[in-house]
């Protein structure tokens, strides 16, 4: 057994110690708590585990970018026929999200914040007209920010890119990042440079993870400490939370480990646990830093070193993934309105249910794969159903808790999708490969 333990560990060396780091955090923070530490103090113990998650920032915007634009790119029209459905059906359903009265609204605004910016800067109406596609979805007149979250709405002076410091706007990348790769595959010869350029970037990226490995368990320790030293009485909250928690996490658990699994079973015919204990290691950091954006890269190298997933499905998949399919989010929104009705004594209808499950679904859909990020999008599905948003602030304080469990699930998610679709384009790759293989019968 010693021996067993030992090869294991050596094997599985990373992600041992990130698993040792999940504990030593959740320890060291308890412990700490008894110190009554100074919130300067909480702030210099917390700089480790902020250091951890910049890391991983970082590296979003050159990963997505790369990764769809090279993806695509290269993407064999022929041999890859569901991955290319699926990304023009991603581009219809974009189309059709934007009623036609929301793109009126939204050009109305553009040309009125446009005129000012033209007048009173050196920017060129062509050159405004370019990077100006559409105005910042702050805006509440204009509808959901999701629906203008498509298209990025970049800072007039310095960049084309949103930016980061606001949150950055990873659906807008990504439909501008798949556009530009389906497009550069399609010029041949002439789109060759760039897509060049991004395979360098994406190795690049690929490489700095690598070696920014070896730092993720030291920061995760101070990440889940410093965590811990931030939260609220813990007895207190188990008394109150203590059934919505059980149940969340429940559900969480027989999706992840259940349903996910089944479904997976159901299109590869192989076995799900095999393909899932390649990811442990993404599952770690989904639980560590609760972003799924934040984990992508890390997700990347599990499904194309240890699940063996095609490269260029990985690269669409994924980004796509981390961005718009989060099923452990719509879960835990379902119940958490749930939890609220009951509360307030609210008796909801079967109708009612049906509106939380579609709106708890699309709020999720909305939610930026960043951490919380599925509590603010809540308030759609409160006010579904009439209840009021302000009551978000019942379950705030076991948020965090339960946002690292489901986005763990929402990283999962991802991945089997990714290995799904794998196992679909495989019968069109052999088919494009025996349609190759077989020589000609005519005579020259
Ligand atoms: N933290 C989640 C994620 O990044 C989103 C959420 O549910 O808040 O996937």
């Amino acid at each position: 057994v010693r021996a067993y333990v030992k090869d294991y560990c050596r094997r599985n060396g990373l992600l041992t110690l990130s698993v040792f780091a999940v504990v030593t955090g959740c320890v060291l923070g308890f412990v700490l708590r008894t110190f009554n530490l100074s919130t300067q103090a909480k702030i210099y113990f917390s700089f480790p585990g902020e250091l951890l998650m910049r890391m991983l920032k970082m590296l979003i915007l050159p990963l997505i970018t790369s990764s769809l634009m090279s993806g695509l790119s290269a993407m064999d029209t022929k041999a890859s026929g569901p991955v290319m459905t699926s990304a023009d059906a991603l581009l219809d359903l974009i189309r059709n999200m934007i009623p036609s009265n929301l793109i009126e609204a939204t050009f109305q605004q553009y040309r009125t914040d446009l005129v000012p910016i033209i007048q009173n800067s050196d920017v060129k109406e062509s050159q405004a007209n370019f990077v100006y596609v559409m105005p910042d979805y702050h805006n509440p007149q204009l509808g959901h920010p999701v629906f203008l979250e498509i298209t990025p709405a970049p800072d007039l002076k310095y960049k084309i890119v949103p930016s980061t410091s606001k949150g950055m706007n990873v659906l807008g990348i990504v439909i501008f990042s798949a556009t530009m790769g389906l497009l550069l595959g399609k010029m041949g010869e002439r789109g060759a440079p760039l897509v060049n350029v991004c395979q360098c970037v994406n190795e690049c990226v690929m490489k700095i993870i690598n070696a920014a490995m070896w730092y993720f368990p030291f920061g995760i320790v101070f990440l889940v400490a410093g965590k811990i030293l931030d939260m609220h009485d813990p007895a207190h909250l188990g008394e109150k939370l203590g059934m919505y928690f059980i149940t969340v996490l429940s559900g969480l658990f027989v999706h992840g480990l259940i349903l996910l699994p089944l479904f997976y079973f159901f299109f590869t015919r192989k076995n799900p646990f095999a393909y899932i204990r390649g990811l442990l290691q993404a599952l770690v950091i989904a639980l560590a830093t609760s972003s799924s954006s934040a984990t992508l890269p890390i997700t990347m190298k599990c499904l194309l070193e240890n699940c063996g997933v095609d490269r260029q499905i990985a690269r669409f998949v994924l980004p796509v993934g981390a961005t718009i399919n989060m099923d452990g989010t719509a879960l835990y929104e379902a119940v958490a309105a749930i939890f609220i009705a009951q509360v307030n004594e609210y008796d909801l209808d079967f109708g009612q249910l049906v509106t939380i499950s579609i709106t708890a679904t699309a709020a999720s859909i909305g939610a930026a794969g960043i951490p919380q990020a599925g509590l603010v999008t809540m308030v759609i599905v409160l006010t579904s159903v009439g209840l009021p948003p302000a009551d978000i602030s019942l379950i705030v304080a076991i948020d965090w808790v339960l946002d690292r469990f489901r986005t763990m699930i929402n990283v999962l998610g991802d991945a089997l999708a990714a290995g799904i679709m794998c196992h679909l384009c495989k019968k069109d790759f052999e088919r494009a490969a025996t349609t190759v293989a077989v020589p000609d019968p005519t005579p020259n």
